[in-house]
Parts: structure tokens; C-alpha cells; sequence
């Protein structure tokens, strides 16, 4: 059996949004796909929304339903339309404006956040594309500023920008994410992403959203800023996941101190029991190239050995040439890292309730009698949840619910293997049902199972047996 705990995001795009390409994805590995409002419209994520559902109602249990994450833009400042791009060399001096009409000054950029001027002072940075753009600002006036090209380049049409170190004042919810949360509950999306999530407070308010829709997905929160790391614990608190967003971290905060911020952020996720996603750049050269780099082959085995739930891919499966072969780095580097003995990742979890201790119960009694699996019994997914936070080595959590929505949500659930089961009140009956799934599952008698479940068991008390097969 070729069981990896570690689950694979492909993001979806113009390279992959066929349906016989999200299949290729699917029986490749890919666990969850992601799509991201940046870039996609309701119309083109309605209709991989739909081909999803379909490949999910025609897969069997053991491939795992595809979960579906939709990644809102965010506050998100962005340059004007340029027709052609603009070439911009190193030394030159260029005006930005804020101003709305601009083609009086074909030599200004336009940026589409008003506060711009009172945000940056003189010597402020200003990174646009992804870090690829910087200028220095060199000295401003109402709605203007004069910068100097530090780094140059082609600048394309709507380019991100980021102010390092600025807090940018626009809701943490704007008017197009609000479009496109309604539009992925009306569509129900197992998981929203928050993009520069900044406090608690701003996953408080898509969470009321959410209670108000009566939608059941679930919040990932994206850090991408220094405020979003400052608050770190309060966030990872807050959501149900946290996702490591290193394209914008790079910029926002010190690119040479991110492999401590990834640390750190990984670290609060394994302290309050919170999904953890791995994010950007994981297989960038395989845009282009056929195989990685060495440095991203051991990036990735970092990110596992740091215990992440999901590790996330962009460009690499929306746009680049080689989507299903990504998928494939991942699945045989996860294979291969998850095997390593001392994977350090144990030492990070503190269980801290009565939940995460049953959790980590669990994970013990299966390590040291040499378990097959453990298995879950869950409705809400909680059970299933708080045993892959104890993140049992090598060991398959296999998890079995009613709750179709629990089902979906378990592709971004470390360690699980979901199964769809009714009756699971009956603990005889279930019992039987199990062992014979799980015979099927492994082909053979002898097995060994630690059995975690709450479901038939008095409220708030967990059992946990040893059942052999
Ligand atoms: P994005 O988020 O791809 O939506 O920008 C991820 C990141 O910033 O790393
Ligand atoms: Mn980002």
C-alpha cells in the first residue's frame, strides 16, 4: 500500500481545468484543488466546481472525494491595464498615481489603492510582480510619487503590488471577496482561504458569513504579512487551517528569515491542532522543466518533516507544462520523506484538551503494538481531526463518517483515509462493516487496529479498543 499522510493542493487553471485533466490530477494524487478568485470567474469556477462533483460521485472510497478550496483575492493592490507591457530599467525614474484618469500621462502606473501616497514615505520600497519589480520612492505630492527603478523589468497589466512592512488600509473583506464567498457557499466549497489575514477578527467576520449561510466550510487562514504572523497564535485559533503563503511572506517580511517564518507558523499549528498548508514555489522551475531542482526536492521533504497536512502547488498545475508530473514529485517525495525514522515533527504537538490527549492515546498504543491503522469513527470529523494532529507515524488514520460534507473535508485531514458508512450508531454492526472494508482494503486477515469513536459512546467520553482482524 502506497498510504502517504501528506496531501497534495493542485490549483486549478487554463492547464488543467478539462475534465479528463482533473482526473489525470485526481488518480495521480491530487487531494484537493484550489481555485484561486485571483484569476478565475464565476463562470470558469463553476465549471471545474461541476467537474469535480462528478469525478467525486464516481469515485470509490479508497481514491478519497476531492475536496474544493476557494481562495479569495483579498485586499489585494494591483497596477492599472497597460497594453503593451512597459519596460522599465534599472536607474530610471517612473511616476506612480492614484489618480483615476490617467491617460493623459501615459508615463505614470496607475495603482489602484487611494492611500498609497500616505502609506510609503521617502526610501519606502515598493515590490510589484511578485518581488520581480522594486522601486524606491523617492518623493511624493498629492497623488503622485516619484520612484526610482531598483529592480528592473517587462510590467505587465494588473500586477500585485506589496508595500513591505506597510498595514494596508482596505477591508480585510472587499467587495469582490464577498462576491465570491457567496458564490462558493452557493456553490458549496469545502474550504474558504482568506488571503492577508491580519487578526482573528477577520476570520470572526467570514465565520458569521458562514454561520448566517448555515455553510459548513471550513476557513483557511493565509499568513502573508508580518501583522498575519504577529498575530499568529490568535489566527491559528481562530481557523479551522493556516496556510503558509510564502509568494506574499517573501516580500511582506524578510525573504531570508522565511525558513524560521514557516517554522514558526507550522509550530502554532501543531500547538493548537490546526491544519497546516505548505504553499509556493514548492516545484516553480517544473513550470518549464521536467524535473525539479535539488533544492526544491529537499524544500518539499523540509515541509513533511515539519509536519504539513497539505503541500499546496500554483503556477506549476494551473499554467505549467508539466501538471501531473508535479503531482508525482510530490506523491514519491512524501512516499520516501514519511518513511525517514526521525521525522521531527512529533515533538511539536502539545496536546492541550482532553480531545488531543485521546488523539495522541491513540497514536501511542498504535505505534507501540505495531498497529496496521487506527480507525475513526466521526460525524463531524473532530475524532478524526485531533488523532492527525498527534501525526502517527507511518500509520494510516482510517476514518469513517455519514457526514458527506465531513467526507470532502478530510482531503485536507493529514494521516486519514475516508470512508462513506451509515449505521454508525450500531457499534456491532459498524464493527463488522470496518473489518471487512478494511480486509478488502489490505487483502489479507491478521490486522490490527487501535479503534477511536465517540458516536455510540456518552457525550464528550471517547473510547478507544484494540481490535484484530
Ligand atoms: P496567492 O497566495 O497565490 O493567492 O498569492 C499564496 C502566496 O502568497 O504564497
Ligand atoms: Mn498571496
Amino acid at each position: 500500500m502506497n498510504f502517504t499522510r501528506t496531501k497534495i493542493i493542485c490549483t486549478i487553471g487554463p492547464a488543467t481545468e478539462k475534465l479528463s485533466a482533473l482526473r489525470k490530477l485526481h488518480s495521480n494524487g491530487m487531494n484537493v484543488a484550489r481555485i484561486n478568485m485571483s484569476h478565475a470567474t464565476h463562470k470558469s469556477a463553476k465549471l471545474i466546481i461541476d467537474r469535480i462533483k462528478k469525478i467525486n460521485s464516481e469515485t470509490k472510497n479508497e481514491n478519497g472525494k476531492i475536496g474544493v478550496l476557494l481562495d479569495t483575492q483579498g485586499p489585494e493592490i494591483r497596477t492599472g491595464d497597460t497594453e503593451l507591457p512597459l519596460e522599465l530599467k534599472v536607474g530610471e525614474e517612473v511616476t506612480l498615481t492614484v489618480r483615476d484618469q490617467v491617460d493623459v500621462e501615459t508615463s505614470s502606473i496607475k495603482i489602484n489603492y487611494k492611500d498609497l501616497i500616505h502609506s510609503v514615505s521617502q526610501g519606502s520600497k515598493i515590490s510589484v510582480d511578485n518581488g520581480l519589480i522594486n522601486f524606491k520612492v523617492l518623493s511624493k505630492d498629492e497623488e503622485t510619487l516619484l520612484c526610482k527603478v531598483i529592480d528592473g523589468g517587462k510590467l505587465g497589466s494588473k500586477r500585485h503590488v506589496n508595500l513591505p512592512g506597510v498595514r494596508v488600509n482596505l477591508p480585510s473583506l472587499t467587495t469582490k471577496d464577498l462576491e465570491d464567498i457567496n458564490f462558493g457557499i452557493k456553490n458549496k466549497v469545502d474550504f474558504i482561504a482568506l488571503s492577508f489575514v491580519r487578526n482573528s477578527e477577520d476570520l470572526d467576520k467570514l465565520q458569521a458569513i458562514l454561520d448566517k449561510k448555515k455553510s459548513h466550510a471550513k476557513i483557511i487562514a493565509k499568513i502573508e504579512n508580518q501583522e498575519g504572523l504577529d498575530n499568529i497564535h490568535d489566527i491559528s485559533k481562530a481557523s479551522w487551517g493556516v496556510m503558509v503563503a510564502r509568494g506574499d511572506l517573501g516580500i511582506e517580511t524578510s525573504l531570508t528569515d522565511l525558513p524560521n517564518i514557516q517554522r514558526r507558523i507550522m509550530y502554532a499549528c501543531a500547538k493548537w491542532g490546526r491544519r497546516s498548508i505548505v504553499a509556493t514555489h514548492l516545484l516553480e522551475s517544473m513550470i518549464n522543466n521536467p524535473t525539479p531542482t535539488r533544492a526544491e526536492v529537499t524544500d518539499i521533504a523540509n515541509a513533511i518533516y515539519e509536519g504539513a497536512d497539505a503541500i499546496m502547488l500554483s503556477g506549476e498545475t494551473s499554467v505549467g507544462k508539466y501538471p501531473y508530473e508535479c503531482v508525482n514529485f510530490l506523491k514519491s517525495i512524501a512516499e520516501k520523506t514519511e518513511k525517514f525514522r526521525t521525522l521531527g515533527y512529533e515533538n511539536n504537538f502539545l496536546p492541550n484538551s482532553d480531545w488531543q490527549h485521546i488523539g495522541v492515546a491513540a497514536k501511542n498504543l498504535a505505534e507501540s503494538i505495531g498497529a496496521d491503522g487506527i480507525i475513526a469513527i466521526t460525524r463531524t470529523g473532530k475524532t478524526a481531526n485531533y488523532i492527525s494532529n498527534s501525526k502517527p507515524h507511518g500509520i494510516p488514520v482510517f476514518t469513517f463518517t455519514e457526514n458527506k460534507k465531513t467526507l470532502n473535508q478530510l482531503s485536507l485531514v493529514g494521516s486519514t483515509i475516508p470512508f462513506y458508512l451509515t449505521g454508525l450508531f450500531d457499534h456491532e454492526k459498524t464493527l463488522i462493516k470496518v473489518s471487512k472494508i478494511l480486509k478488502n482494503f489490505y487483502k489479507r486477515d491478521n490486522l490490527k487496529f487501535i479503534m477511536v469513536s465517540s458516536i455510540f459512546s456518552e457525550e464528550h467520553s471517547e473510547a478507544i479498543q484494540i481490535i484484530n482482524i
